[in-house]
């Protein structure tokens, strides 16, 4: 057989280019979810799909399903896929690279005239993204059932039209899509494969394992708004012992978290703890000792007890903080998303094709959520494909080299065709 990244990487390279050219938005590309960007995401990924004689079936919710039939048509099918959009001014590979490695097996397969034992089907989801309406994941919780309808009147961050008018402006149904009932059969889904650029430095420091398996996606635990209350005084005139100092009780809280996380890591937990807002009042002053401080929290783990024990600690922490600096921490409720796994034999899959054909690989878990996620939660078996990337994702400068992407897109390729020869 051909060698797979030399014979495929000019397709995808040529795939890469000319979405990015179709989306650029000054030094990134911009594709709103449900925004012409997208669709153009999509509108060529249908144009491909006749080319390759694909079967083309659109969900309710704008997810495109492309499917090469395999010899037995009862067997569920191998499915593989990700996201078409972006965050506002991002790069190109967040998404793409999952939906491009998709294709670029689907291209692969006709090339070689490959007949699978099961269907071979590629998933390109809606709006993944966050950032214009403030819900992520918008298209696989449709497909999965569990978009709830009070999220589609959430309001675009610029235009103020709500998600369902968005979302019937491009054609769709968002009343089916917030029915509460999965949009297709996921039980005809054998293994959902998402191959995803990593997004954090680890893979790119590797000289030679630029590639991973994901053992696992993290849940988080997530305050939006906390505060500490002390009491505002003159910097000058008040002495510590007199002091309710609100920033220097956070402060304390924060480096104590910090101890004990580097504590829990040595131990062997997985955990990631961030305070990414803190704010004192519009009034603080520097001549002034700030009388409150407000904050908000994430902490991350593919174990949602260590999550909770960590955070039990935390608020412990700042009890005794609170009771010796006569200040108080108030606590908003906790948001939680939970963690989710990845199906041992789909990850088995990927590390059996990676040790045959000579792919290295390093495993780790996934400290962002993806699509991928949503699926496993509604109980389709995931894995997911990690791919090296360069400074970091969700802006302008993310990059990744195309040779990084052909390994692992040759990982998800292998995976595919010896699915069922294991
Ligand atoms: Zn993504």
């Amino acid at each position: 057989m051909t060698d797979f990244r030399t014979a495929a990487q000019p397709f995808a390279a040529a795939f890469f280019d000319d979405i990015r050219r179709e989306s650029r938005d000054g030094p990134g590309v911009s594709r709103q979810g449900y925004g012409p960007h997208e669709e153009y995401v999509h509108e060529k990924a249908r144009t491909l799909a006749r080319e390759l004689g694909m079967e083309i079936d659109t969900d309710p919710a704008g997810n495109l399903w492309l499917t090469r039939p395999g010899r037995d048509r009862t067997l569920p099918a191998f499915v593989s896929g990700s996201h078409g959009d972006s965050v506002p001014q991002g790069g190109n590979y967040d998404g793409l690279a999952g939906v491009c490695a998709a294709l670029t097996v689907a291209w692969m397969l006709e090339k070689e005239n490959v007949q699978l034992e099961r269907d071979y089907r590629v998933l390109i989801f809606r709006m993944e993204e966050s950032s214009w309406f403030g819900r992520a994941y918008v298209g696989s919780l449709a497909l999965t059932g569990s978009l709830l309808p009070r999220e589609l009147e959430l309001r675009h961050r610029t235009d103020g039209r709500t998600l369902a008018e968005t979302v019937a402006a491009c054609g769709f149904d968002p009343q089916v899509m917030a029915g509460g009932r999965p949009l297709r059969d996921l039980s005809k889904i054998a293994a959902f494969v998402e191959l995803h650029i990593e997004q954090g430095p680890r893979l790119d420091a590797s000289p030679d394992r630029r590639t991973a398996v994901v053992t696992g996606i993290r849940g988080n635990l997530r305050h939006k708004i906390c505060r500490v209350v002390g009491e505002t005084a003159h910097s000058g005139a008040v002495d510590r012992e007199f002091r309710h100092d609100a920033v220097m009780a956070l402060a304390e809280l924060l480096n104590t978290m910090d101890r004990h996380w580097k504590a829990w890591l040595d131990r062997g937990e997985d955990l990631v703890f961030t305070a990414g807002v803190v704010n004192t009042l519009p009034t603080a002053a520097i001549a002034i000792i700030p009388g409150e401080v407000s904050f908000g929290l994430d902490m991350r783990s593919l174990s949602m007890e260590t999550i909770r024990a960590f955070h039990a600690l935390m608020v412990e922490e700042a009890e005794r903080i609170g009771a010796e600096r006569g200040v108080r921490f108030e606590w908003d409720d906790v948001l939680v998303c939970e963690a989710s796994g990845v199906d041992p034999a789909v990850r088995a899959a990927l590390e059996s094709a990676a040790g045959r054909h000579g792919i290295p690989v390093q495993t780790m878990p996934s400290g962002a959520g993806h699509d991928a996620a949503v699926l496993s939660n509604a109980g389709v078996p995931v894995g997911m494909i990690f791919v090296a990337n360069q400074n970091g994702s969700h802006n302008a400068r993310e990059a990744m080299d195309i040779g990084d992407f052909m390994a692992g897109c040759e990982l998800l390729w292998h995976t595919v065709c010896d699915f069922d020869l294991r």
